[in-house]
């Protein structure tokens, strides 16, 4: 038997299976075919990056087996023929065995993917995008091909595979004879796809996709003798900035990150003297899907003097920064490191913060221009945990942080502590805040009162970390942070020297009452300082949880100690001018609670006994009714 391009293959038709694909593939490849159409050519930027893992993971391996890699120098070959419209992508890399093939190429291993596939609507557009996120790989070449060969042989093994695929729901495997280790993919391109069996047109694809990573590249064409280097194979990250076009970085991080939208911005470093690296760090433009799994994998690519030594090395970035992607290449750590031995590495320390230190600083200068914004967007709450573990760094990141604010008058989180600091009065020595489940619930507070008719600027926290990072945080330059739903509240130029019982004083008995009206409901009833229009609001005692926290600890079934909130009336609303004229005392509680319901249902609580309030307004608005009559 001849293989497409003239290769003597022995032994075929042994142990010849069909296997079906996963029903995640299946789903995937129908949907990458459909959605990536006018993307298509980036299935040869896939299969070429697939082929420059696959030497580099060989050299690798050869470190502590150095027969592995024999004479040959490891390299990429690209063949094209027109006339039988095929393209094939040969690297002498590491290879696969029977079972890698099965699992590579017939599964996905990531978890999640289910999920993510679900989110896809058939909108063109709209999946394309999420495809770009999940990272596309070698199923691409579906996009273009009818059918598929894998040829391989796993270096230091003697047999050889074969994978075949329509792409439909089935691949088969046999066995077959390869000289040389490595993978030969052979696209047998679709009737309308000819064009990728061009030399011309390849041969600009080649170059764009692959200018910048370290192994020759060379194109040879069915019927012709010479074979041509098509690309410099000199790695990007070792050549000086000012060689490296906008275009090659942005290339670049394609083929790192199996992404197809550019990266927001980079920063390409090298460290020199006591110790020494180079890195490149990239900002994605997009969230990937899994950037809330705690155990999707993150981290550098990670090579020693050049040579690749592992994907994903956590180590050098702290979690927080897990959507950093990009390279380190260390001349300094020991080519046999392991993540292991990477963990208690004493270099690392030092260099961990030196590239965390260079993140932020990244992002600080992406803070001045306009894509900042959708940074935030997208990543904007996994900084936020960096407020809450990176104490060294806490100064940097409060910098960076972005919110809602009573002053920008929409839901955006687009102010900085700076902006809000610059528009402070004089004498204001905090920087207030409110927690709230959303931002209407956040922006109808009646808490807010006050602090609005005296043009005070309250930040609006929605998100679910912001509990943990206004505890992190503190305060911002010399400023405490003030959550104003809690029970001590100093505004300035205010009332705050007027303590709370020289306020109740005056209104002990209508207190006492409302106090033993609503019982066990709450803690305290006190005179209210931060209300205009409202007649009531809830606040947490100053030690207490706040209410959301103690919400979503209680969604997550942990068990919380008991605290009741404080009632606060304002005496000037009519409403309390009522209830305090009110001389029945079965109206008076009735009153109470109501009052106490709405003040808890404005802040996003849920009512304990919700049948029971309802119940109370019934009979409120019959009185009403027949009080009406009765005149
Ligand atoms: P990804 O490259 O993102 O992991 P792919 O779908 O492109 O996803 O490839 C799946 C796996 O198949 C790779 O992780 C690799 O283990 C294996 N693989 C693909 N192409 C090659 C190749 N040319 N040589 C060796 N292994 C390969």
């Amino acid at each position: 038997m001849v293989s497409a391009f003239g290769q003597e293959i022995f032994g075929v038709g042994d142990k010849r299976e069909t296997l079906g694909f996963q029903t995640e593939v299946r789903q995937l490849l129908k949907l990458m075919i459909h959605s990536l159409y006018s993307n298509k050519e980036i299935f040869l930027r896939e299969l070429i990056s697939n082929a420059s893992d696959a030497a580099d993971k060989l050299r690798f391996e050869a470190l502590a087996q150095p027969e592995l890699l024999g004479e040959d120098e490891l390299a990429i070959h690209i063949n094209v023929d027109k006339e039988k419209r095929l393209l094939s992508v040969t690297d002498n890399g590491i290879g696969m065995s029977r079972e890698e093939l099965i699992d590579n190429l017939g599964t996905i291993a990531r978890s999640g993917t289910a999920e993510f596939l679900e989110q896809m609507t058939g909108d063109q557009q709209h999946d394309a995008q999420l495809i770009g996120q999940f990272g596309v790989g070698f199923y691409s070449a579906f996009i273009v091909a009818d059918k598929v060969t894998v040829d391989t042989r796993r270096a230091g093994a003697d047999q050889a595979v074969r994978w075949e695929s329509d792409g439909q729901g089935e691949f088969t495997i046999e066995d077959i004879e390869l000289e040389e280790r490595g993978t030969r993919v052979t696209l047998h391109l679709k009737e309308d796809e000819a064009e990728f069996a061009e030399p011309y047109r390849i041969e600009s694809l080649i170059r764009k996709y692959s200018d910048h990573i370290g192994f020759k590249v060379s194109l040879h064409t069915a019927g012709e003798e010479e074979t041509k280097i098509v690309n410099s194979a000199t790695a990007l990250w070792t050549r000086s900035r000012t060689d490296v076009s906008e275009d090659e970085y942005k290339e670049f991080y394609k083929y790192l990150s199996h992404d197809f939208t550019d990266p927001l911005t980079w920063s390409h470093n090298r460290v020199e003297g006591k110790r020494e690296y180079t890195s490149l760090l990239y900002i994605p433009s997009a969230a990937p899907f899994d950037l809330w799994n705690r155990e999707a994998p993150r981290g550098l690519k990670l090579y020693v003097q050049r040579v690749f030594i592992m994907d994903d090395a956590e180590q050098f970035l702290p979690l927080y920064l897990r959507f950093v992607k990009g390279v380190v290449d260390s001349s300094d750590l020991p080519l046999n490191v392991s993540r292991e031995l990477l963990q208690q590495n004493p270099e690392l320390t030092a260099m961990r913060s030196a590239l965390t230190k260079r993140v932020l600083d990244m992002l600080g200068k992406l803070a001045k221009g306009d894509d900042y914004a959708r940074f935030w967007g997208e990543f904007g709450q996994v900084l936020k945990e960096g407020v809450v573990e990176d104490f060294a760094n806490k100064e940097k990141l409060a910098k960076l942080l972005r919110f809602a604010s009573t002053h920008s008058g929409s839901e955006a989180q687009d102010q900085s502590l700076d902006d809000y600091i610059g528009r402070a009065k004089d004498d204001q020595d905090k920087i207030y805040y409110i927690l709230a489940e959303n931002y209407a619930t956040a922006l109808a507070s009646p808490h807010l009162e006050q602090l609005r008719e005296r043009g005070i600027e309250v930040l609006l926290l929605t998100d679910r970390i912001d509990p943990w990072l206004v505890d992190g945080l503190g305060e911002y330059e010399g400023k405490a942070l003030v959550d104003i739903g809690r029970s001590a509240l100093d505004l300035p130029d205010g009332d705050g020297s007027v303590s709370q019982d020289a306020m109740n004083k005056e209104h002990k008995a209508l207190l006492k009452k409302v106090k033993r009206a609503l019982r066990d409901r709450v803690e305290a009833v006190n005179v209210s300082r931060r209300l205009v229009n409202s007649p009531a609001c809830v606040v947490a005692g100053d030690d207490d949880l706040n209410p959301q926290l103690r919400r979503m600890l209680e969604a997550s079934g942990q068990e919380i100690p008991e605290s009741k909130p404080i009632l606060e009336i304002n005496v000037d609303h009519p409403l309390v001018g009522r209830l305090s004229a009110e001389s029945e005392d079965d109206r008076f509680g009735e009153l109470s609670h109501i009052l106490l319901d709405h003040a808890l249902l404005a802040e996003g609580s849920q009512l304990e006994n919700p049948a029971e309030y309802v119940h109370r307004m019934n009979k409120l608005l019959l009185d009403i009714e027949s009080g009406a009559t009765d005149e």
